[in-house]
């Protein structure tokens, strides 16, 4: 505080300019347009802000119970609990860096699974907890992420994972990179057995996680101007030594380039991927529900190709 802010009474003396600082608790200021927002109002809103739109981050469990059916889901998985097989420390432990972050939380790690319901259709559903150490993926993550898929798989049941993640986790090492392979491996076998997968990113998504996991869904998904890519723009700038283009990375970006196949605004996501399951089910359940207008089939783009329209590159 200035001498000048001393002698001033209250209130006198700060400039219109002036950041002005909002108390934590009731009121929330939007990053992007700054209004500021009631916090039970923006909760209902699912933290979307109702000025400007922008998708705030969610806390995982919040995610899962705004997305579920909430009468029919339950936890499950949630003995899985990291491990610090390697001793590891860098400025601090990385024991102290989990319970640090399990005190924060309320979360073993930084996935949530559980076993629900959808508009009725059972689903397994997992949800990233980007609070918990940047939702690094460790042993614990991809124990869990496959583990949820496995049920899936033995259920018939489809998979869906909202994810939010900075990339592997580094305090792990090779551990950490080898769920990367577990993931994508258990992806495939879900794939082979025609159970449905969907992945919705969230913002951010990066490294290790989107390459493993995120954009390996039989629909990829993300929310609108969601960050998503493998290295970050800084990296890439400083690599390739050229300016990006604007947007680049954020959902619209990776739309119009054919990394998505689309994006949905939170409020729409139960509708939307209700009946993206009821196509890819192939079941009745879908008729039953006249109350559902019918999708619309050319706003998805198919990640494999028929056979017959299959490119061969054994030429090349
Ligand atoms: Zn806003």
């Amino acid at each position: 505080m200035s001498w000048m802010d001393k002698i001033l009474p209250a209130g006198i003396g700060q400039s219109a300019g002036e950041r002005v600082n909002v108390p934590e608790g009731l009121w929330h200021k939007c990053v992007k347009c700054e209004a500021i927002l009631y916090r039970p109002d923006l909760e209902n809103n699912q933290h979307v802000c109702p000025k400007c739109d922008h998708h705030m981050r969610i806390r995982a469990r919040e995610r899962l119970s705004n997305f579920l059916d909430n009468e029919a889901s339950r936890e499950i998985l949630s003995e899985i609990e990291p491990v610090d097989q390697l001793k590891f420390k860098d400025k601090r432990r990385y024991r102290d860096r989990i319970s640090g972050a399990q005190k924060i939380t309320g979360e073993r790690d930084a996935l949530v699974a559980m076993e629900g319901s959808l508009k009725g259709m059972p689903v397994v559903c997992t949800a990233f907890e980007f609070d918990f150490l940047g939702g690094s993926m460790g042993y614990a993550v991809g124990e869990k992420f496959t583990c949820a898929a496995q049920l899936s798989l033995s259920t018939g049941v489809p998979f869906i994972c909202f994810s939010a993640s900075g990339g592997a986790r580094m305090q792990e090492a090779l551990i950490s990179l080898m769920q990367m392979a577990k993931t994508s491996a258990v992806i495939e076998k879900l794939h082979q057995a025609s159970v449905p997968y969907i992945s919705v990113m969230t913002d951010p998504i990066y490294g290790g996680v989107s390459a493993s996991l995120a954009l390996l869904g039989d629909i990829n998904i993300a929310e609108p101007d969601a960050r998503a890519g493998f290295a970050g723009p800084n990296v890439i700038e400083q690599t390739i030594r050229e300016k990006l283009p604007k947007g680049f990375q954020r959902s619209e970006f990776l739309l119009e380039h054919g990394a998505l196949d689309m994006i949905v605004h939170r409020k729409d996501l139960r509708d939307t991927i209700s009946r993206l399951l009821s196509k890819l089910s192939g079941d009745n359940w879908a008729k039953e529900r006249d109350q559902l207008s019918e999708f619309n089939d050319e706003s998805i783009r198919p990640r494999v190709l028929p056979p017959e329209e299959s490119i061969d590159f054994s030429d090349s």
